[in-house]
């Protein structure tokens, strides 16, 4: 079955759902078809103002509850959301274009992440701190930062929200979020759970519009206490600026350029499976795909042979046909961007081998492609690819594998496959990433931090430093009563 409804998006603000005033809206379309299947409410200045008077006045309101009770109603909407998770993962495959079977993981992942950080915001303590005047006590108390602004793209329209949403309510803060105009009914779909849930009016609001508009208005405003923001280098790296002038508390996840490194000594089978697997997930546009394949020589054809044979191996067609196991890529401007990183590969003389084209004339459907003898200045060697491509290169030492990984500004996600404790060991200590998986594809979780290092942003967005990011701290003495 390839068709199924779509809803239109509205806006919500202290939990009602409204029109934009003026009743402007954005297309949104499908990227397995190109066909417009809906719209999306365009948010203006004044929708801005009403969803912000409700986040401070929802922030006041969720403050005072006491966090055993905010779990309870986190746990009732992820309930709702695994209840519901079959057809909103219809919604999200048609607008973002992922299988359905991926969207449903996502889905379910993210009421997996909502429950972790429902317990773990009962477990926000502070301390007592004894003093040096026996006449004083000292206390460290935390306290919610307060009304949070979020900006998440579309590659995983619900898990990168709910990676931010769910630290926020579970310390106490509000959360207006502005969600991809791309795909703006899973988001919707999300916060309907909470909603429904029993989530005061105001503690969640959801706008759409011009992204530039919208972060131009709401980091600066007095209310927004804190930035949270996913999305590309270029942009963080402007949200930052703009959040550090106003003196806002700030979280960037940003782009990656992961590297894998395949040590002379590794299961070259299980590489393939596991970082080839990867590669392809959300036809790449994930910000810790693997992306450059550092290779031992000794093994480098191997893997390419194999790594050509999985990409080949893969269905590629509209994510809601059963069978497909790569989707279209999420917009047309993916489109336009792996035709210039394939055009410049052939050109720095790079080897095509398999892949290196758009497949049919409708939607954004793209071949898996394996590059192989990249040469350093190639740009899928050093921009972000976001897509569908792989690029293999060798290499004799493990040293100039870790220099070579280590040589991009990025610095997210890093995977090695070796079965030696002396490499993993060398590995885990050199490599400049945030995250780092030996011989095993990602497993990001609720508990393990979620994050980069360098151009790739700071904070973390799992365990609980993700929480710490949400709260003040307030160093408390007194004496005399
Ligand atoms: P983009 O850089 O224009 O936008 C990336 C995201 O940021 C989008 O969701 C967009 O709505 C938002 N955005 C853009 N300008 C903004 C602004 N001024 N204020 C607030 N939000 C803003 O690029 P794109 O074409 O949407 O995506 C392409 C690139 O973005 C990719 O190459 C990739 O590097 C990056 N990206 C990263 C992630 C991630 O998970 N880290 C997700 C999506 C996109």
């Amino acid at each position: 079955m390839t068709t199924s409804s779509y809803p239109d998006t509205r806006l919500l603000i202290a939990n009602e759902w409204v029109d934009a005033t003026g009743g402007k809206s954005i297309p949104v379309l499908n990227p397995a078809t190109g066909q417009a299947i809906g719209t999306v409410a365009h948010a203006s200045i004044a929708d801005l103002d009403r969803a912000l008077a409700a986040a401070q006045q929802g922030f006041e309101t969720w403050r005072a509850v006491p966090a055993a009770e905010r779990a309870a109603i986190m746990r009732r909407a992820a309930s709702l959301l695994r209840e519901r998770a079959v057809d909103i993962a219809r919604q999200m495959t048609q607008e973002q274009g992922k299988p359905l079977g991926e969207a449903k993981v996502e889905i379910l992942a993210g009421a997996d992440i909502i429950d972790w950080f429902a317990a773990e915001g009962m477990r926000v303590y502070g301390r007592i701190v004894p003093s040096r005047n026996p006449a004083a006590q000292q206390l460290v108390l935390k306290e919610p930062v307060g009304p949070v602004a979020a900006f998440t793209p579309w590659n995983f329209p619900i898990n990168q929200i709910v990676r931010k949403l769910s630290a926020a309510l579970a310390t106490g803060c509000s959360f207006l979020c502005k969600a991809p105009e791309e795909t703006p009914a899973s988001p919707a779909a999300l916060m309907q759970c909470f909603v429904d849930a029993g989530l005061p009016a105001g503690v969640l609001g959801l706008v759409f519009g011009d992204p530039a508009e919208i972060s131009g208005y709401l980091i600066p405003h007095p209310v927004i206490r804190k930035v949270t923001f996913t999305g590309s280098t270029p942009v963080g790296k402007q949200l930052a600026a703009l959040a550090g002038a106003h003196m806002k508390r700030v979280t960037m996840e940003l782009g990656g350029h992961a590297p894998v490194i395949v040590a002379e000594d590794a299961d070259v089978a299980l590489a393939v499976k596991a970082a080839g697997g990867a590669k392809f997930r959300n036809a790449g546009q994930v910000c810790i795909s693997p992306t450059r394949f550092l290779v031992h020589n000794a093994v480098k054809a191997e893997f390419t042979r194999a790594l050509v044979a999985h990409a080949e191996g893969l269905t590629l067609g509209d994510g809601l046909q059963a069978g497909t196991n790569l989707g279209p890529l999420a917009n047309a401007r993916r489109l336009t961007a792996m035709a210039k990183v394939v055009e410049d590969a052939q050109a720095r003389g790079a080897t095509l081998a398999t892949g290196g084209s758009r497949v049919g004339n409708a939607g954004n459907f793209f071949a898996p492609t394996v590059f192989a003898d990249v040469p350093l200045d190639a740009s899928i060697f050093n921009d972000e690819p976001f897509g569908p491509i792989a690029g293999i290169r060798g290499f004799d030492s493990l040293e100039e594998a870790i220099l070579e990984a280590n040589r991009l500004p990025y610095g997210l996600a890093g995977y090695a496959y070796t079965r030696s404790i002396r490499n993993a060991q060398l590995l885990m200590n050199r490599m400049e990433v945030g995250m780092l998986w030996i011989n095993q594809s990602a497993t990001p979780s609720a508990e393990m931090p979620f994050g980069g290092i360098k151009d790739s942003g700071y904070g973390t967005e799992g365990g609980p430093e993700a929480l710490e990011s949400y709260l003040n701290t307030k160093a408390v003495s007194m004496v005399g009563v």
